[in-house]
């Protein structure tokens, strides 16, 4: 068994112990046990499992893996506190604010023999892969994402990190990108924030990304991918799956740790993430030069 802790209770954390809790039959996950929860508030038992100290969950051996949950500005000081210590970690996407670090903490993991897995529930979703179907097999002349939602929370970061499950889709969708230009308009006063994003595929083909985050913005996605052969203008209907996203998650970071999952799909799932997060470095980049350049 892998005793765990948790760290972070906000939404991602109370779904991971609630999936502990009632882990899917007959899975890999049915080898999590948790053992506790840590927060930066006193809190009461959550869903009948007790806060723990950070110096507890370090130190004991009946605790193998941390689920990092916390808003993403604290993701790296956790990833590397539980990976010192020889254990193995699940955080929630990003796993950092920079590909610099994320680099340096895979890094770290390989050298500690521990795994180091980020979740990407937008992968799981059952529209996401009938939408994955849809495109197979099809060219690409032209693509277009735009995401509200809002406002953006304090410590989640610039949007193309806080916004990486959109471009994880793009990558998912059409392989590796660049990123060609890119700018960002701000109104704090209003916590207003629109990231547009010009990116284009290995065939030169353009894919517009726009993050745009304010209050009252309903949480949605506008896509518009033209092919040689049709256009896709809405994700496809899809039947809810029985399993949860969350809870597939956890099957998976489950058989990476009882040594389940082939070496090339996580050196793939690695190129992924480390590719997504590089784009997102560039696209930060470009908006600030663009921003400091309008001042
Ligand atoms: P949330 O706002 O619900 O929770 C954030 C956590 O940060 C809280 O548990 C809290 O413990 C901690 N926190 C933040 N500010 C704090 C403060 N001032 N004092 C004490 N604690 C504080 O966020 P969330 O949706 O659970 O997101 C957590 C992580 O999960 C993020 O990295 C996010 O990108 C990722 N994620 C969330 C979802 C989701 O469905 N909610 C999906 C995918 C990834």
């Amino acid at each position: 068994m892998f005793g765990s802790v948790v760290v972070g209770i906000g939404t991602a954390g109370f779904v991971r112990i609630r999936d502990m809790l009632a882990p899917l039959p007959s899975s890999a996950a049915e080898k999590l046990s948790v053992k506790g929860f840590i927060s930066r508030r006193i809190l009461e038992e959550q869903q009948g499992v007790k806060q723990i100290t950070v110096e507890d969950a370090l130190s004991r051996d009946d605790i193998k893996v941390a689920f990092v949950c916390t808003e993403n500005a604290a993701h790296e000081e956790n990833i590397r506190m539980f990976l010192e210590a020889g254990k193995h970690v699940c955080v929630e996407y990003p796993m950092a604010m920079t590909h610099k670090t994320a680099v340096d903490l895979w890094d770290l993991a390989q050298e500690k023999g521990v795994v180091l897995h980020e979740e990407h529930i937008e992968l799981l979703t059952a529209d996401f892969k009938q939408l994955k179907k849809d495109v197979a097999g099809k060219r690409l002349e032209e693509g277009f994402l735009h995401f509200t939602g809002g406002p953006l929370k304090t410590g989640f970061g610039f949007p193309a990190f806080s916004g990486i499950a959109r471009l994880t889709w793009l990558v998912d969708l059409f392989g590796e990108l660049s990123v060609t230009a890119a700018s960002m308009e701000e109104d704090q006063e209003n916590k207003y924030m629109k990231m547009t994003a010009q990116l284009i595929t290995k065939e030169q083909k353009p894919l517009t990304w726009i993050e745009e985050w304010a209050p009252g913005l309903p949480r949605a996605k506008d896509i518009n991918f033209r092919f040689d052969s049709c256009t896709i203008t809405q994700l496809p209907p899809a039947t809810r799956e029985p399993v949860g996203i969350f809870m597939q998650d956890l099957v998976l970071f489950s058989q990476k740790l009882l040594g389940q999952v082939p070496r090339d799909q996580l050196h793939a799932e690695r190129c992924r993430v480390l590719h997504c997060l590089e784009l997102a470095d560039r696209i930060q980049q470009l908006s600030l030069q663009g921003s400091a350049q309008d001042t």
